[in-house]
């Protein structure tokens, strides 16, 4: 049936009316039922194995346009629509965001479904139906406050499987039943499916502080998201919720296996598990459990699951490696106990090193540990981490499986991040070298014979400024802040963390408005925007985003400095907001302390749209940094073998840093009477002491070759010829980053599914 008359037949049952008699939200409803139906209907890719991608998180951002791109209708229903005076992205800005993820983690874990599905691998995700999605953020009085964030809506992408289990918590046992999302695959008629698993009678309310033993964790299990990122609060209820996805997901594993006609001694032969960062890693117990109380014997047991399960580590921030007491996980799952145990018991007997235990002298379980030992594969996320994992952070558990351990460094969907946030700049792309790089990004390489050309140079400037209008009034339709489009845009957006140095970026802004009021004028004006949502209970991380509201504010309302320099921050930051801010991006800051960011992947987005890097040789920026050659990037700061090396030693000072005469009067300014006239003192002042006498990230060491390095930047961007030049070769080297590149070889390493 043609697409017209599908959706004229959706709009006569739905709302008894045709499609030009519809209100965007009926369209919208019409068209997610529409494109969910074509989709839940293609079929599986095939193979002999099939991989179970477990995550706490799937960050998926809005799925209309990105689920017809993949469908191969975006352009007719743009058509459609078009012809019925209506717009897709009117119709599109309706639509939730389900922030089912925190950041980085859960956005990546949505990429790597997109091209398992892409790429016609077998490969579903296993995840939690989180009734409230990352809370919403809004500014009062300069500081931010966590609304809840409901996404769910009578029609939602989510569809009924009839799958049900149950899961045996210590305190009683709680049914799980499985929704899906169908993941269709682009341009091959396939789907995978998201499989996300919710209580039966979820609580109408999200609650707040309710002592969940008292029988309410039936119904709050997954009201919603932890809203941590890399910050592990020792939370029963995180327990509870891990407990619940990995059972329940370990229990469809073993369904499918049968359904697939499989025995079960050959689960390694069919299925791989791979755990998304340490929230997942009961799965192994788990599936020990369920094994055994199949009638396979222990030893069988723990050699399949072996050979089924592979790790991906993360981070290596010392807060965020989950250790869970013992004792919690008595009370979450008894039955697990015993199992944990005797692996542990095992490590030991084979390894009397206290640094490789699961069970530490404080008996708590470290998760990673158990991942390591009874996994087939630990990966780190780009090739810098996975070093660090190497020789630093698992250095013991390398020296005993040197093997096991593997680089998969991170990417991110060009479909979603490309294409679907920037098609003038996918339109340019295929006007110079045609459309074959949608399919294969390591074609946009053919970009750098265009490097000489004025005219593709001068076309790509004109899309950026496009982009960068867009942006402005997007701001100012969502937030009345109007932005001087002609002014360097600077970027940085991705979660608030004192290892990602938001507050280093504060003070250079610190730094140009002292420079201003003392009559001294910048090269071009420059506006700084920022997009960060702070976990709720980091309080300094609050304190920052304070700090950052009180610059925005101070220099608003001075005439003298407002046309110099402006400071904007984005409401609640999210990946709709990330769409609109990529495009419209010249600087990408990338600026964490070296050694802490695993990999980024905001840094391979903002590059892929012709955002200059301003970085660290960090995560996945030393990866940038070696593709674009250095006229390319921007790079400073400390090495990351330097601040490992000041770790160990202890030796970092802030104090002697914040006394050198450049810096003393940036770090000051937090206290100076104009700042605390805007902002609130006793914020202020805690975070102007934790800066000068801690600075646990280091921002003063690097502070003063920062500003440098930003300097410069915004005097070469005055060369437009030369700076779209640096833009071209950016976008034409990122096709690295395409997580079609990182999923081949998860399959080609680790998961061998066909
Ligand atoms: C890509 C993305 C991130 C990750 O950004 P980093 O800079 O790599 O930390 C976080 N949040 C959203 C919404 C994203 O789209």
């Amino acid at each position: 049936m043609q697409l017209k008359e599908r959706l004229f037949q959706l709009t006569q049952a739905h709302f008894g009316r045709s499609p030009d008699q519809c209100d965007d939200g009926q369209l919208y409803e019409a068209l997610l039922l529409l494109a969910r139906d074509i989709a839940v209907r293609r079929s599986a890719p095939e193979g002999e194995r099939k991989l179970y991608y477990f995550s706490a998180e799937f960050l998926t951002g809005k799925l209309l346009s990105n689920n017809l791109l993949a469908l191969g209708l975006y352009d007719q229903v743009k058509q459609l629509l078009a012809d019925l005076g209506r717009e897709l992205e009117a119709i599109e800005s309706l639509e939730p965001e389900p922030s089912l993820g925190n950041g980085g983690l859960g956005r990546l874990a949505a990429c790597f479904l997109d091209s398992i599905s892409a790429l016609g691998l077998p490969g579903d995700g296993v995840g939690l139906n989180y009734h409230y999605g990352l809370f919403r953020q809004v500014f009062k009085n300069h500081k931010q406050v966590e609304l809840p964030d409901p996404w769910l809506e009578k029609d939602s992408w989510l569809i009924p499987t009839g799958r049900e289990f149950t899961v045996p918590f210590g305190t009683g046992a709680v049914k799980a039943v499985c929704w899906d999302m169908a993941v269709p695959g682009a341009g091959n008629g396939l789907s995978n499916r998201l499989h996300l698993f919710d209580v039966e009678e979820p609580a109408p309310q999200p609650w707040v502080g309710i002592d969940f033993d008292k029988g309410d964790v039936a119904h709050c299990l997954t009201s919603f998201l932890y809203p941590d990122d890399s910050d592990e609060k020792g939370r029963l209820l995180r327990v509870y919720q891990q407990y619940f996805l990995v059972s329940a997901g370990a229990q469809l594993i073993l369904q499918e296996l049968e359904e697939r006609g499989y025995p079960l001694d050959s689960l390694a032969d069919h299925v791989v598990v791979q755990i998304n960062d340490t929230h997942p890693s009961m799965v192994i117990p788990e599936l020990i459990r369920l094994l055994t109380g199949r009638g396979m014997s222990l030893n069988q047991s723990i050699s399949q699951v072996s050979r089924t399960c592979a790790y991906t580590n993360h981070t290596i921030l010392a807060e965020a490696l989950e250790k869970w007491p013992m004792s919690y996980l008595e009370k979450v799952a008894p039955q697990l106990v015993p199992i944990i145990r005797e692996l542990d018991r095992r490590v030991k007997e084979a390894h009397p090193d206290p640094r490789v235990a699961i069970v530490d002298e404080s008996d708590r379980v470290h998760m990673a540990h158990m991942d390591i030992h009874y996994g087939f594969s630990v990966n780190g996320v780009a090739t810098l981490h996975t070093e660090i994992l190497k020789t630093s952070e698992l250095k013991p558990f390398y020296d005993i499986y040197p093997g096991k351990f593997h680089n998969k460094t991170n990417g991110v969907t060009f479909r979603r991040w490309l294409e679907g946030c920037n098609p003038a700049l996918a339109t340019l792309i295929d006007g110079c070298i045609g459309p074959d790089w949608r399919r294969d990004t390591a074609k946009l390489e053919g970009l750098t014979a265009f490097t000489e050309d004025s005219s593709v140079l001068e076309q790509l400037l004109a899309v950026k400024q496009a982009g960068k209008d867009a942006l402005c009034r997007t701001l100012w339709r969502r937030q009345g802040i109007e932005l001087d489009p002609q002014s360097v845009f600077d970027i940085q957006i991705k979660r608030l963390h004192e290892y990602k140095r938001q507050q280093m970026n504060a003070l250079y802004i610190i730094r140009k408005y002292l420079e201003i009021k003392a009559g001294r004028l910048p090269e071009r004006p420059v506006t700084v925007i920022f997009g960060a949502k702070a976990a709720p209970a980091y309080i300094m991380a609050k304190h920052i985003i304070h700090l950052i509201l009180c610059l925005q504010q101070l220099i608003e309302s001075d005439p003298q400095v407002r046309p110099w320099l402006r400071v904007a921050m984005v409401e609640n930051y999210n990946v709709t907001w990330a769409q609109a801010l990529i495009p419209a991006c010249d600087i990408s800051e990338q600026i964490s302390l070296a050694s802490k960011e695993a990999s980024g992947t905001g840094n391979m987005k903002l590059m892929a749209n012709g955002a200059i890097t301003l970085g660290t040789l960090d995560g996945a920026n030393v990866e940038i940094a070696q593709l674009v050659g250095p006229e390319n990037i921007y790079t400073f700061g400390a090495s990351s073998d330097q601040v490992m090396e000041l770790y160990a030693q202890d030796s970092y000072r802030a104090l002697d840093l914040y006394h050198r005469p450049e810096v003393e009067p940036l770090v000051d300014f937090l206290v100076s009477p104009e700042l605390l006239k805007v902002g609130d003192p006793a914020c202020l002042s805690a975070l102007w002491r934790d800066m000068k006498t801690k600075d646990w990230f280091m921002a003063l060491l690097d502070v003063e070759d920062y500003i440098a390095a930003k300097e410069r930047c915004i005097r070469d961007y005055g060369d437009r010829t030369a700076w779209a030049k640096k833009m071209l070769v950016n976008i034409a080297k990122s096709g690295y980053f395409s997580s079609d590149r990182t999923i081949a070889q998860y399959n080609e390493d680790i998961w061998h599914l066909k």
